[in-house]
């Protein structure tokens, strides 16, 4: 039942700690995944990709957890 991506998933848990964790494929995955049936995962994809592929979102991803200057 532990599914431990839900821990490093900017919606599921906002956490310092998991943002520093990411594995950032299986988050990808799991927001994709749970954006079919979860608004605040949708809103997060709609707000952070143009459309929503796995490669956008990865890519966001690796975005929000590195701090820009
Ligand atoms: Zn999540």
């Amino acid at each position: 039942m532990t599914d431990a991506v839900e821990e490093d998933c900017p919606v599921c848990n906002s956490s310092e700690d998991a943002k520093a964790q990411f594995a950032r494929a299986n988050v990808a995955e799991h927001l994709k995944e749970k954006a079919r049936r979860d608004e605040a995962h949708r809103a997060w994809i709609n707000e952070h990709t143009s459309n929503g592929t796995l490669a956008e979102i990865r890519s966001a991803l690796d975005e929000h957890n590195r701090p820009r200057h």
